[in-house]
């Protein structure tokens, strides 16, 4: 079975020199477990994407140390899969292909790849769309494919970066609860990241509040609400639920006052 442990310590990530510099992250410790969902949630600017860059190993840090399962990241790899906001699918390949390209790139057979793509495929259910064009599908669909294409390597870490922000609510709602169930099914590592406060809420089990200049965490919350769809296959119940809004206009407070709070100090 999949282990598993994310631990960053003491991060900071600097972009440009001199006069230009931002600090973009500073001082950032998280740990993330394997069967942790880690939202992060935060203004624009605030350094969530740069975080997610640094785990996905597009960024190098300026300072401190990011080790998966004990060893450095140093680059982009197998291990980590991404989905990001726009969905980066490749339109001139099929549904199949997309989800298979990483495969292709390991020299992984293509009787092979077929059928972890049609495993993917039917874990996000897509398998009837196998062979339809990018563009023949709704934007909710190519974001499960994006899914599919991030699981098909069977990564430690999934990483996702505002995926469902383009989406109308009730889609957005469906991929919500597909994305939980895969991460109770598969036990990895997710970290996600977004600007809705529900959505944080609802899959977290572990909220992390940001804030910018210099990037950090604010604010740590440990969250059950996914815990709780996982055995309700209720959405509705659980964001209905009384402790559900209390938490919910909680974190809403918390950043309305920190905002407004950075505001009068500019
Ligand atoms: P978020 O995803 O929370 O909106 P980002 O991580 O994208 O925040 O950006 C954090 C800060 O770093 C912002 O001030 C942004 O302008 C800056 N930044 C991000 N990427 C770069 C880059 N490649 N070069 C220079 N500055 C950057
Ligand atoms: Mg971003």
């Amino acid at each position: 079975m999949e282990g598993g442990i994310l631990e960053i310590s003491n991060l900071s990530v600097h972009y440009g020199e001199g006069q230009s510099r931002t600090v973009a992250l500073s001082h950032l410790d998280l740990t993330i477990r394997s069967g942790e969902f880690v939202v992060a949630l935060g203004p624009s600017g605030c350094g969530k994407t740069t975080l997610l860059s640094v785990i996905a190993g597009f960024v190098t840090p300026t300072d401190g140390e990011v080790l998966l399962d004990g060893a450095e990241i140093r680059g982009p790899g197998a291990d980590r899969g991404v989905v990001f906001q726009q969905h980066a699918l490749m339109p001139w390949l099929d549904v199949t292909d997309n989800v298979a390209f990483g495969l292709k790139m390991r020299g992984i057979s293509k009787v092979e790849r077929r059928r972890i793509a049609g495993e993917m495929l039917s874990l996000v259910g897509l398998s009837e769309f196998a062979s339809h064009k990018i563009y023949q599908l709704s934007g909710g669909m190519q974001q499960r494919v994006g899914l599919a294409r991030a699981l098909a390597n069977d990564p430690r870490v999934l990483l996702m970066d505002e995926p469902f922000g383009a989406l109308d609510a009730l889609t957005r709602e469906q991929v919500q609860e597909l994305t939980l169930d895969l991460w109770h099914r598969t036990k990895k590592i997710v970290f996600f990241i977004t600007h809705d406060v529900e959505e944080a809420i609802f899959l977290a089990t572990k909220l992390i509040i940001m804030s910018p200049r210099p990037g950090r965490i604010v604010e740590t919350i440990d969250l059950g609400f996914s815990e709780r769809y996982i055995e309700t296959s209720d959405t509705r119940a659980v964001k209905s639920s009384p402790d559900f809004i209390a938490v919910r206009e909680r974190v809403l407070d918390s950043i309305h006052s920190r905002n407004h709070h950075f505001n009068t100090e500019v």
